[in-house]
């Protein structure tokens, strides 16, 4: 109970602070370990830190953990780099393996607790590996559910507008059904600026930091291993491992090797613009030599029923409303704000106590499998 407490910081310089401090812990196993912060976007001190060094000896295997790459997401995936430090660096050979952690890749969201970037981008949709993959059919579902996902003035009356996405939701499920409507979220949209699901018409910052640090890594070592850590998604309070399609295994199989509970795979036709995608197709064009584990991490919150589901479009759809356009009444405004933070980073003792036990789990059975910690080093 005590130690869930430490592991989840209250704001984002809170929790830079905390990460850059890993340093001197890490070092003392990898001396040659350097923090480096790269500032990003127009805003003062926003910066992605990160910790990065080589293997001692010899090159092998590198562990590779990003957070943050969904903003406010970010406060529990520090939590996940502070409970791997403190609880797991000691199992790890730093002969044979380097260590890459990075803390918050959309550092203005994670300061500002949006998901999204300062340009309203939704960064797990900004990866491609040529532009000209974004196909025009992709804004056509969403285009035309326009009235329900693009901000439309300031919200005047909680209630009515709560009332207003209702009716035009029923719409839109009429129209398109239930299926047409989580397509239009899941693919993005690259044609409103201000609407929800934003993937954006030119690469971000992060995403071109991000890249780089792909290839560096896929082409030093022989073997990568890389979790991605996120909230919402998924059963409450469990953790759910997100697959790309390029990992070959079926969920059955993923199940079976990794033991763990949750798996969703998910294919480009279903999400376009993803990061662990973009990673392996550079595997496999430029470094198929290359042995890549690459998986998101997800901590759900409101959980995985119809209900839940309407709720978190709800959710987004307001905070984004909201952004755009601002709120009349200051209780509207904090209703809006807590409820997103329910979603992305609940303040809730049951679920920080669930992330840090699924972490230990999905950390164990992951690096353990992947052969990054020594399991059997004290038996
Ligand atoms: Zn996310």
């Amino acid at each position: 109970m005590e130690k869930t407490g430490t592991y989840f910081k209250s704001n984002y310089e809170e929790s830079r602070k905390t990460f850059r401090n890993h340093l001197d812990t890490i070092k003392l196993k990898w001396p040659q370990a350097v923090l480096s912060s790269e500032v990003i976007g127009q805003e003062d001190d926003n910066t992605i830190d990160v910790i990065y060094s080589p293997a001692v000896t010899s090159n092998q295997q590198v562990l590779f953990f990003t957070t943050g790459e969904h903003g406010i997401e970010g406060h529990a995936g520090a939590g996940v780099l502070h409970l791997f430090v403190d609880e797991y660096l000691d199992q790890v050979d730093p002969e044979t393996t380097g260590i890459c952690l990075i803390h918050a890749l959309n550092p203005w969201g994670m300061r500002h607790f949006r998901r999204v970037t300062e340009n309203n981008i939704d960064l797990n949709r900004n990866y491609f590996y040529n532009q000209s993959s974004v196909a025009e059919e992709v804004n056509r579902n969403y285009a035309k559910e326009r009235d329900l996902f693009l901000p439309n003035g300031k919200i005047n009356d909680l209630k009515e507008e709560k009332r207003k996405l209702y009716i035009e939701l029923g719409k839109a499920l009429a129209r398109e059904g239930y299926g047409g409507i989580t397509k239009a979220k899941g693919m993005g949209q690259f044609e409103f600026r201000r609407g929800v699901y934003f993937g954006g018409n030119d690469e971000e910052e992060s995403t071109a930091f991000l890249k780089e640090w792909q290839k560096k890594l896929l082409s030093t070592y022989p073997r990568v291993i890389h979790m991605d850590w996120h909230t919402a998604l998924g059963p409450a309070n469990e953790m759910t491992m997100v697959v790309s399609e390029h990992d070959s295994r079926e969920e059955k199989e993923l199940k079976s090797d990794y033991q763990i509970k949750n798996i969703k795979k998910f294919t480009p036709t279903d999400v376009k613009g993803d990061s662990t995608n973009h990673f392996h197709k550079v595997q496999q064009e430029l470094y198929p030599e290359t042995y890549l584990f690459s998986a998101l991490f997800e901590f759900g919150t409101f959980g995985t029923s119809k209900k839940a589901e309407l709720r978190e479009f709800t959710t987004m759809i307001l905070e984004n409303h909201m952004y755009w356009g601002g709120a009349e009444q200051e209780e509207d405004a904090q209703w809006i704000l807590d409820e997103f933070q329910a979603m992305f980073y609940p303040d809730d003792a049951n679920w920080r106590e669930a992330v840090v036990k699924e972490t230990r789990a999905g950390i164990e059975s992951v690096l353990g499998r992947e052969g990054i910690l020594a399991v059997n080093q004290f038996k």
